[in-house]
């Protein structure tokens, strides 16, 4: 078996909405890039994001604004988040959102025809831009698309779309490689047949995603193993947020049946209906989960009531 080789300025490891951003990025400075992904393209767990992208836009309620976001933010991490980065995101939101749109993506509208925005826990304004229950999926396919313009602008000026930009689809990355004490590339395998790939580069952005799947029950796509946590760990790269101290959780992912997965999401659901709203909700779905716990445990003889 013969070792591919391939050279880049940057290597881009992931296909969520992170990985194909940062994609964008590069190209657009003029580098090469190889984006690399070990499950399909379009397929990454960013898909399955439902409830909306948080920008303080303020079109639902316009005492919004990046401060009360970054407090937000900064509150909800327990103030150990990396400030620097919740102040960026809460300021940066807004133009991402807008970027997106202006790169075809399509968001629901309020009655005034502004991008609409709704509840989120945690969230003090109506702040999140959705497209009904499936942003992720429009978010995806918005950057797929714009990869592809940039892929078919390359294939006018060198003859080849994948002059530039190339996908390496369904190829897993296992290490980040190193030379004198500097990034150099990074090695993997492709998943289909096993066959080892090297990848030469001076830049490696991570986005990986997330490690959802360490968990035994979990609504996260099977790639969210962590692994770009254990890659930058074993170069000894500094993750920005130097400690991951929180994992998220919602009480009804804690059950031991996969039936909850799918009620873990009606909690999503409810977290984006105004205050009022999901206090009346909160005891008849508390009392619908037990419900349906009960009986789905007594289906499977576990309990004998
Ligand atoms: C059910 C659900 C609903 C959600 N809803 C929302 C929401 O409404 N709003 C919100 O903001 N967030 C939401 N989230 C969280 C959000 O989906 C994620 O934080 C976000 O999509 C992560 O994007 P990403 O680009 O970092 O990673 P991902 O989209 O997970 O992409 C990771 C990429 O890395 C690749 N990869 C991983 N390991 C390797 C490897 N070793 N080699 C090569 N490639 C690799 C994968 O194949 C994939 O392409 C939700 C999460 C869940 C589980």
């Amino acid at each position: 078996m013969t070792l591919q080789r391939h050279k880049y300025d940057v290597l881009v490891i992931g296909a969520g909405g992170a990985g194909l951003r940062a994609a964008v990025e590069a190209r657009e400075a003029g580098l090469s890039v190889a984006i690399i992904c070990k499950s399909l393209f379009g397929k990454a767990h960013t898909v399955m994001a439902e409830g909306g992208a948080a920008a303080s836009m303020g079109n639902v309620n316009d005492n919004d604004s990046w401060k009360v976001h970054f407090r937000d933010t900064m509150r909800g991490g327990k103030f150990l988040n990396h400030f620097r980065m919740a102040e960026l995101h809460a300021k940066e939101a807004p133009d991402r959102i807008w970027e997106l749109e202006t790169w075809g993506a399509l968001f629901d509208r309020t009655k005034e025809g502004k991008i609409s925005q709704r509840n989120f826990g945690g969230h003090e304004y109506p702040r999140l831009a959705h497209v009904g229950d499936r942003t992720g999926l429009e978010i995806i396919r918005t950057m797929q698309q714009k990869i592809v313009q940039l892929q078919q602008k390359d294939g006018r000026e060198f003859g080849d779309m994948e002059a530039k930009i190339k996908v390496f689809a369904e190829c897993t990355i296992t290490e980040i490689l190193r030379e004198n004490g500097k990034i150099a590339g990074a090695y993997g395998y492709w998943r289909e047949t096993g066959e080892e790939i090297l990848f030469e580069a001076p830049a490696v952005v991570i986005a990986t995603g997330g490690v959802g799947k360490t968990f035994k029950i979990t609504s996260n796509s099977w790639e969210g193993t962590g692994d770009g946590h254990l890659l930058s760990k074993l170069v000894q790269t500094l993750l920005i947020w130097s400690s991951c101290n929180f994992t998220q959780q919602e009480w009804s992912g804690r059950h031991q049946y996969a039936e909850f997965l799918l009620l873990n999401l009606f909690v999503v659901k409810v977290e984006s209906l105004p205050t009022q709203k999901v206090n009346a909700l909160c005891l008849s779905t508390s009392l619908m989960y037990l419900r349906i716990s009960m009986q789905i445990m007594r289906q499977r003889q576990i309990v004998g009531m």
